[in-house]
């Protein structure tokens, strides 16, 4: 009885994973005029690099996007001439 509750439960998580989304939204400062802007993060891989323009602004903002093993979405912003 018990084991079929342990099973049960098991199934449930695993339900729970899959409806899960893998876009994360997040926000960062911009290096050129400091506004706020969203971003969405793809957290399925675990490093990214790439170029997004500001909504504000519209420079180019090079993003550095590392998943830690706790699944937390870690962004660093930085212009491009850095
Ligand atoms: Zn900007």
């Amino acid at each position: 009885m018990r084991r079929w509750v342990v099973c049960f439960t098991d199934r449930n998580d695993r339900h729970t994973l899959l409806k899960m989304p893998e876009i994360s939204e997040t926000h960062i400062s911009c290096p050129y005029c400091g506004e706020s802007i969203s971003i969405l993060v793809d957290d399925s891989l675990p490093e990214q690099n790439y170029v997004e323009d500001c909504q504000v602004c519209c420079r180019p903002i090079v993003l550095d996007v590392i998943v830690d093993v706790d699944g937390d979405v870690v962004v660093s912003a930085r212009s491009e001439n850095e």
